[in-house]
């Protein structure tokens, strides 16, 4: 803060509060807020009903009542130049202190916090581990458990996220299940497609384990699979099995995306590699820093992220191979480590 100039940092809902101080706000019409000073002691401010769900740590806490006005308590607080606000704080809230601090100049506090949450310590590594092994496993009972064909993508999606929470997790987050042609869409959301003998199916799941996210992709074949599914699997392992290769403290993140990206190239199916190889996780399961080209960060050891290469062809299938890694003193460790060959499912 003090080295950007910045006088008060506002800190709401999002991943940055809980980072901070152990306590996630409720996303509500309700304020909550840590006002964060360049030195001394940053207040939370939130709703007197949640005030039993916070244990004080190193900040103070400042229920507001029903009847009073949290916006003008926290802006009470001093007459700052420059403040640094939550990436996720609501406009409701920031157009009203943007009112009371009409001559402030506003940046998002994603430029402060993230270079604070990208190196992560070892108990946050050891969650996130813990997290990634969770889906590997539930990645091996799909061979034994779930059966595809016949089915529709919400039953698989459903099953699969059972299996997350069954094998540790807190929560289940997000599960995608794309088969045959939606497996080209590398976000499809699952839907009522019945699952057919010949298909690909895409399966992208993860969820929170104390806070910490998995996420995790492995693409699956159901019977026998052609030549052209065979070929193109391939191609994406040899992607992610470049790009986790390249992974060392001191290479260019995007230097992990060419290293995908190259394979991919080389075969002749770059035009339908069309996202970036990977994103940092932790408390958020997309955050800094970005295996994409034009980021010349250097990679250090500590940082989290996935490595995702895809290609996905329209109005066919598509595949991808996503993997959680960790940057460390002396390469990589892959937190994800289930076989990323094509299987072949019922
Ligand atoms: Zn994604
Ligand atoms: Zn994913
Ligand atoms: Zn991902």
């Amino acid at each position: 803060m003090a080295d950007q100039g910045v006088d008060f940092t506002l800190l709401s809902v999002g991943a940055d509060l809980p980072y901070f101080t152990a306590y996630e706000a409720m996303p509500s019409e309700r304020l909550t807020v840590l006002v964060v000073p360049p030195s001394g002691e940053p207040v939370l401010f939130l709703p007197e009903l949640e005030a039993p769900r916070v244990e004080a740590g190193h900040f103070a806490v400042r229920p507001w009542s029903e009847i009073e006005d949290p916006v003008d308590l926290a802006a009470a607080l001093g007459d700052p130049r420059r403040v640094a606000v939550g990436d996720h704080m609501w406009s409701v809230f920031l157009t009203r202190f943007q009112k009371l601090w009409s001559h402030v100049s506003w940046m998002p506090a994603s430029e402060i916090t993230s270079e604070l949450r990208m190196r992560k310590d070892a108990d946050e590594i050891e969650l996130l581990r813990r997290a990634a092994h969770g889906v590997d496993r539930v990645m091996a009972r799909i061979l034994d458990e779930v059966g595809f064909g016949g089915r529709t993508e919400i039953e698989v999606a459903r099953h699969l996220a059972e299996l997350t929470i069954e094998e540790g997790h807190d929560t289940a987050e997000f599960t995608i299940v794309a088969s045959g042609t939606n497996a080209a869409s590398p976000h499809h959301h699952a839907g009522e497609r019945v699952i057919e003998p010949g298909d690909v199916v895409v399966c992208d799941y993860g969820g929170r384990w104390e806070g910490y996210y998995s996420d995790s992709t492995r693409t699956f074949v159901v019977g026998e699979p052609s030549q052209a599914q065979v070929e193109i699997h391939a191609v994406v392992q040899a992607a992610n099995e470049a790009g986790r290769g390249a992974v060392a403290s001191g290479i260019a993140c995007q230097d992990i995306d060419r290293a995908a990206r190259e394979v991919i190239d080389d075969a002749g199916y770059g035009e339908y590699f069309i996202h970036r190889t990977g994103h940092g996780i932790g408390l958020e399961v997309h955050e800094h820093p970005y295996m994409v080209e034009g980021n010349e960060r250097p990679l250090e050891s500590g940082m989290t992220f996935s490595v995702e290469p895809g290609i996905y062809l329209p109005d066919r299938f598509g595949v991808r191979i996503e993997d959680i890694v960790v940057c460390t003193e002396d390469g990589i460790e892959s937190l994800n480590q289930w076989e990323r060959g094509l299987i072949s499912v019922t």
